[in-house]
């Protein structure tokens, strides 16, 4: 069985691993789609993500994964053999303090697919067969293994949605249309958001978003004026999504927040300097939101009821094989938006 393994930057090697049977409440999951997400990239990349987490030996990536399960481990219950899968890449520790306050995404011993934060390593999801909890294993009855896989990412979303409060009515700026940009679009009109306005730098990252459900797109590296339309009478935005990791987008963000207003910060792009007296003079309040847990069967549930639709997203499916131009072009924002693998041949 194949998996893909980093060993430093740049250098993706596809190789040969042993099959582990399942234990008692673990499943085998023929691993079917395999999404490549920006964590995956900045390994890739530059071996790393900031200063701080670093590839110190060889990893495994993935964690946004679906596959059809091949094996029932002793006493599982609720999964049927053949059945498709979303994996959730999130494996908290159900014991430590923040798990006993179901703040899953806080645990302190977790394993989290394909992270270089501990060390050793978590080890990731892009194998071809793949030993998993049970407890990891949503259904995704009626839905293809590309949107499956897809859970991971909009789970990442809700979450956010979750955390910025009721948004019924409010006026959402999105700024950064990468997958994570798009679907906080998805997640806040079907969360009930009524003005949705989205910017980025490119034009087909931006018309992605459009196709989303923006109500406008603001191009920043052309018509940045645009966006300044909405910083009459202190601002029009209730919400901001920031999902760029840009401080440049936050920057110009900031005068179009109504006082009171809340930033969801998603992207992680490295650290930057706020303006901290026109947070503290609008009241603005600056949120946080990592990763998630019980949004990742919401996002499942929501696909299968055809309330949020990803298919669109989906712009590369390559075989396995082809790893490394996978990675090449998820990174290209000209044409990528999500860049899938298929982990079985066809
Ligand atoms: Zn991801
Ligand atoms: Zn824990």
């Amino acid at each position: 069985m194949k998996s893909i393994v980093l060993h430093a930057a740049l250098d993706l090697r596809i190789e040969d691993q042993t099959v582990e049977t399942p234990g008692p409440g673990q499943v085998q999951v023929k691993v079917a789609a395999g999404g490549i997400c920006g964590s995956d990239l900045h390994y890739y990349t530059h071996g790393g993500i900031g200063a701080a987490i670093r590839v110190r030996e060889p990893l495994v990536l993935g964690h946004e994964v679906s596959g059809h399960i091949t094996v029932l481990g002793e006493g599982v219950t609720g999964l049927t053999l053949g059945q498709l899968v979303a994996i959730s890449p999130s494996r908290p520790c159900y014991t430590c303090k923040y798990c006993r306050q179901a703040h899953y995404n806080h645990c302190l011993n977790m394993r989290f697919y394909g992270s270089a934060m501990p060390f050793p390593h978590s080890q990731g999801a892009f194998q071809q067969i793949l030993v998993a909890e049970a407890a990891q294993c949503v259904p995704a009855d009626g839905l293809t293994a590309g949107e499956a896989a897809m859970a991971e990412p909009l789970a990442v979303c809700l979450h956010a949605v979750s955390r910025a409060g009721p948004l019924l009515g409010k006026s959402v700026l999105v700024t950064g249309c990468g997958p994570i940009g798009v679907l906080c679009i998805l997640a806040a009109r079907r969360a009930g958001a009524d003005l949705i306005v989205a910017t980025d730098l490119g034009a087909f990252t931006l018309a992605m978003a459009r196709q989303a459900g923006a109500d406008v797109v603001i191009n920043m590296a052309d018509n940045a004026e645009a966006l300044m339309v909405y910083s009459t009478d202190k601002g029009s935005f209730d919400v901001l999504f920031e999902c760029s990791g840009a401080a440049a987008a936050v920057l110009a963000a900031i005068p179009v927040l109504k006082p009171g207003a809340t930033i969801l910060q998603l992207g992680l792009g490295g650290d930057m300097t706020l303006p901290v007296q026109v947070i503290t003079a609008k009241e603005l309040i600056l949120k946080g939101s990592f990763r998630f847990h019980e949004e990742f069967a919401s996002g499942v549930s929501l696909m299968q009821k055809g309330l949020i639709d990803v298919k669109p997203l989906i712009t590369h499916t390559f075989a396995l094989d082809q790893a490394v131009k996978a990675f090449q072009t998820a990174g290209d924002r000209t044409q990528a938006m999500k860049a899938q693998i298929s982990f079985q041949p066809t």
